[in-house]
């Protein structure tokens, strides 16, 4: 089993909290594809002998390609793989770019899951994420995609932003809700370097939200999209059963990966590789028949934090014994060793074989992390 991820690198313009990679400059647009495609070719045999089960096209903004561009690239992911097995092709869209007639386009691709920004129903917010859109335009789109017989949709929720309050959240879960997403992505609001959310925070404009009040948002949100049936599986994802992101899922089990397009990675359970993140040396290393990665052979104790990293996220969490078997008795003592004041303090707990957060360890997920990796 393995995935496809094709990133495509550019915005029509640049959210303020947001870190991907990704160019509102559209003038290589035509290069840049080609450049996608001819890496789909050059690295065909990167995944040699797995099925393909998911195609992921993510970003930056998919959504703003035509018919003309999602041929070429198609064409070559039909000419290059066996997709005979692909279960799930996810699309991530911007809802003011799902217009009927746009929607028809995708329609004539094999698209089964669409992955929306929903974010915020609130416009002041979304003016100051500096989105495309009102939330009009999102409720709109959603109906548009339904009309047009779209039934995997995934809505993107950000919470925790400035000046938010409880009936904030609570009335953007009724119209996030009001939408029947089978999956929900929830993002706490992080203020990333170099963006310019993150500049009005050091310049004294903005305050990011209170810590009790985010952990209060965050088990409001697993326990209302639980009363609807949308069951958390992952800290930031929640899904009717049967439509959990199996993209996603895979990265989160180890499952290897093709990433294409400036900045993505792969992975291939020995070694990691990622792409430029300059899109000029990435056409131009293309252009040149070359690939450009940068690759990393993967040694035990890198496979090992890799593990705990994707495992611990998961609702299921860490199966020890899994852990044993693969990574061996000495990590799997280290593990828990590292894991006993924390299993004290109830942040996680062992059930059945599995060590997992529980839902007061999530808010502290990266700290408990950080401290069953093993550092040399
Ligand atoms: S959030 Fe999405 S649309 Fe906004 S800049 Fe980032 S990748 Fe582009």
């Amino acid at each position: 089993m393995a995935g496809i991820y094709i990133h495509i690198p550019f915005c029509k313009q640049k959210c303020s909290y947001c870190d991907f990679f990704s160019t509102a400059n559209l003038n290589l647009r035509d290069k840049i594809i080609q450049a996608i495609a001819k890496e789909i070719s050059l690295r065909k045999d990167y995944l040699l002998h797995q099925d393909i089960k998911t195609i992921y096209f993510g970003g930056g903004t998919p959504s703003l390609l035509n018919e003309e561009e999602f041929s070429i690239l198609f064409n070559e992911l039909y000419a290059s793989f066996d997709l005979s097995h692909v279960q799930e092709i996810t699309i991530e869209a911007n809802p003011d770019d799902l217009d009927q007639n746009y929607i028809q386009i995708l329609r004539h691709f094999p698209f089964n899951r669409l992955s929306v920004g929903f974010q915020t129903s609130n416009d002041k917010t979304l003016k100051l994420f500096m989105r495309r859109n009102i939330s009009e335009d999102t409720i709109y789109a959603i109906r548009n995609c339904r009309e047009a017989g779209y039934e995997n949709i995934s809505l993107d929720l950000i919470y925790g932003w400035p000046d938010e309050q409880m009936d904030d959240l609570m009335k953007d879960l009724d119209v996030l809700l009001s939408l029947n997403p089978q999956h929900v992505s929830a993002y706490h609001l992080t203020y990333e370097e170099k963006t310019s959310l993150y500049n009005k925070v050091k310049r004294g404009l903005l305050s990011p939200v209170d810590e009790n009040l985010s952990v209060a948002f965050y088990h409001t949100i697993v326990e209302r999209l639980k009363a609807e049936g949308i069951i958390q599986y992952e800290i930031s994802n929640f899904a009717i059963p049967g439509f959990e992101s199996k993209h996603n899922s895979s990265y989160w089990q180890s499952i290897p990966y093709l990433g294409v397009g400036p900045s993505a990675h792969s992975f291939n359970l020995n070694s990691r590789s990622w792409n430029p993140n300059d899109i000029n040396s990435y056409i131009k290393k293309i252009d040149d028949g070359e690939v450009g990665t940068i690759t990393e052979i993967l040694n035990s104790r890198e496979k090992y934090n890799d593990f705990i990293l994707t495992r611990l996220r998961t609702v299921q969490g860490i199966n020890l014994h899994e852990l044993k078997n693969v990574h061996g008795s000495i990590l799997y003592n280290y593990c828990l060793s590292m894991a006993s004041p924390h299993l004290q303090q109830g942040r996680i707990v062992l059930e059945k074989d599995y060590l997992r957060l529980t839902q007061n360890g999530v808010f502290l997920s990266d700290s408990i992390i950080s401290d069953l990796l093993s550092i040399d």
